[in-house]
């Protein structure tokens, strides 16, 4: 099957999660939210009290573990063993938690199959840290989006104000407090051995400091167009 891979990576909050849905949504792909099959391993982690370290315990809650992927024309459901966990897997401590257990090699082999037959079945937007690089080294289009450190701070800031005055379910995170996660996570993704967030070499790069959401899919569409 000849199904067009599209892969946006980049740093947490350099906006690839809406510029990947909205995308998705303007051509008619699906939008796959690898972060969250990432999050998702670590919620069960947590739930299971599991220490992420235990080598044999980890490869036992990795079997044990059935992910199912819901994709709709602008989310991206992610089911564990029945439960929509999508919600749940949003807080800090398991973005905290999905960017040390990503680090190890068992949880990223385990998490290779189930991308690799999404975009054997569907043209398919992918958004992560390593689908252009690793996943998909043969994807059609390939982007990366950066922005700096003190912007995408504030925009996740801005999200998680709107989420929370919906949900109400976490505290208020202040600003420094994201800011200094952000480049914790950054520094983990980007300097650990297996797959570090780096943009592929034949991945166009867009800095969306100064962009609009809008601007930037345009560009991406512009480049599509062209390539
Ligand atoms: O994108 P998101 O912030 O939801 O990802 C959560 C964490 O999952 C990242 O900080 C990163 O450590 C990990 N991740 C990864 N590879 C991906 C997607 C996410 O290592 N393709």
């Amino acid at each position: 099957m000849n199904k067009i891979t599209i892969t946006i990576d980049g740093p947490a909050g350099a906006g690839k999660s809406t510029v990947s849905r909205s995308l998705a949504a303007q051509i008619g792909y699906v939008y796959v939210d690898t972060g969250a099959l990432y999050r998702g391993v670590a919620y069960e982690i947590k739930k299971a009290k599991l220490d992420y370290k235990d080598h044999e315990e980890l490869v036992k809650l990795l079997k044990e573990i059935k992910f199912d992927c819901k994709m709709q024309k602008d989310a991206f459901k992610l089911i564990s063993n029945g439960n929509d966990i999508s919600d749940k897997i949003r807080t800090t401590e398991i973005s905290m938690l999905a960017s040390a257990v990503s680090a190890l090699p068992e949880v990223r082999s385990g998490l290779l199959g189930i991308q690799k037959d999404i975009a054997e079945k569907y043209n398919a937007v992918f958004e992560g840290r390593d689908m252009g690089t690793v996943v998909f080294p043969h994807a059609q289009h390939k982007f990366f989006l950066i922005a700096d450190l003190k912007i995408r701070a504030g925009r996740r800031y801005k999200e998680s104000a709107e989420n929370l005055s919906k949900k109400s379910s976490d505290n208020l995170e202040n600003l420094n407090k994201i800011e200094k996660d952000m480049k914790k996570r950054d520094h983990n993704d980007s300097t650990r051995v297996e797959s570090p967030l780096k943009p592929a070499s034949d991945s166009i790069v867009i800095d969306s400091t100064n962009l609009t959401i809008e601007q930037v899919v345009e560009k991406i569409r512009n480049n599509l167009l062209i390539s």
